[in-house]
């Protein structure tokens, strides 16, 4: 009887996230991988400070009695106030941790021009905020810091020189500035999409683009926590397509992993962005209901295998699944557990004659589509 087997669809919707969000606003955000990288940003502006206020106290040494010595007295010890404040705070935030990787160097340059004309190799420590940027910053990070820069520059020639602000000078430190900014982002982003894919190609399945099993692994010990802190029900499903020897051997290699892709797209379909979905190998496939117990995860299984019943009717293999269910308890507390449980139970499915959904601790199944 069919009827009874019609797709019924949970309507509580899951409180939580998809397993994998999608990607957010690339000028806004950076990938988690080079957030952390912030304390390596750190570490340097404390060496890049450092540098600074050494390069200052050096100018008032070698310029002895210079009226503007006490100038670079304080801009040093500006920099040493900065380059303490740097290493001691580790718990300084991300945005603060990024002022301090522009707003340095386009001091001590500022000052250096207004106290000491002419330029002088000063503007070179703007290649600091060009390459902080560059590699740690947001693309919003990069306008905002060339814009600061550019402005700052400016008024800075403007104050020391007056109306014979030196053109070519700005021109070439501002170019040359955003040359390295540009070319270190565009590096640095390169390196991100290459991580993603990496990330990407590691976590899945090739032929269905499904989890693969360690990726399976992984997430579902996330999931049976968030289970275990929200009180929530949860529940796994084990499918193995019912000889599936046999398909391969009667229509081709080709045909089986066509039919492999298509079960994988049915999954999908059936089950909730929620849930978590993998290809344990082979013709294995599990599926983590969240919010789910007994009863919803029979209704999913069966739904499932009524769905690649209505697919194999229009395609030549003749596909059937067996399935096991096991829903976490104190006796299936653990991935392991679970899994244990529902492969089980899948057996059992599988010697009570396939072509069946059998809940682990529950007894006997009937068959799911006449043959
Ligand atoms: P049953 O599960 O009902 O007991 O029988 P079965 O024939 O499905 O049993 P078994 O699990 O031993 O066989 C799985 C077969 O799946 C073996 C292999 O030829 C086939 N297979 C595994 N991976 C792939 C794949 O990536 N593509 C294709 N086309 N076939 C695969
Ligand atoms: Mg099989
Ligand atoms: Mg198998």
């Amino acid at each position: 009887d069919m009827s009874e087997l019609s797709p019924t669809i949970d309507p509580a919707p899951s409180p939580i996230d998809a397993p994998s969000s999608p990607p957010v606003d690339r000028a806004a955000a950076l990938p988690a991988w080079r957030h952390k990288n912030i304390d390596l940003l750190r570490r340097l502006l404390v060496g890049g400070y450092f540098i600074a206020a050494c390069t200052t106290f050096l100018a008032v040494a070698v310029y002895e009695s210079h009226p503007l010595n006490v100038g670079f007295l304080v801009l040093g010890a500006v920099n040493v106030a900065c380059a303490v404040t740097l290493a001691f705070g580790r718990q300084l935030p991300d945005g603060v941790v990024k002022f301090f990787g522009i707003s340095g160097a386009i001091l001590f340059v500022s000052a250096a021009v207004v106290l000491a004309r002419p330029l002088g190799p000063t503007p070179l420590y703007y290649v600091w905020p060009a390459l902080n940027c560059g590699y740690f910053g947001t693309r919003r990070d990069a306008r905002v810091a060339s814009l600061v820069m550019s402005v700052a520059f400016a008024a800075a020639l403007l104050l020391a020189h007056g109306a014979q602000v030196p053109v070519i000078t700005y021109m070439s430190v501002v170019s040359f500035f955003l040359v390295v900014l540009v070319a270190v982002q565009y590096q640095a982003q390169r390196t991100d999409v290459l991580v993603q894919e990496l990330a990407h190609a590691a976590a899945t399945d090739g032929l269905t683009g499904l989890l693969d099993r360690r990726a399976f692994g992984q997430a579902f010990e996330r999931e049976i926590e968030r289970a275990h802190t929200s009180g929530l029900a949860l529940s796994m499903v084990f499918f193995d397509l019912d000889h599936f020897k046999e398909v391969n051997d009667g229509f081709g290699h080709a045909a089986g992993d066509e039919a492999l892709r298509a079960f994988a797209r049915i999954l999908e379909r059936e089950c909730s962005v929620t849930d978590l979905l993998a290809r344990m190998g082979g013709e294995e496939f599990a599926v983590v209901l969240f919010d789910a117990g007994a009863d919803a995860a029979k209704q999913f299984a069966e739904r499932t295998a009524m769905a690649l019943a209505h697919w194999s009717r229009q395609h030549p293999p003749p596909l059937t699944t067996s399935a096991g269910i096991a829903v976490l308890s104190e006796e299936a507390a653990t991935p392991s557990q679970m899994l244990t449980a529902a492969d089980r139970a899948l057996y059992a499915a599988k010697a009570a004659g396939r072509n069946r959904v059998i809940t682990s601790g529950q007894g006997t199944a009937r068959v799911l589509v006449a043959a």
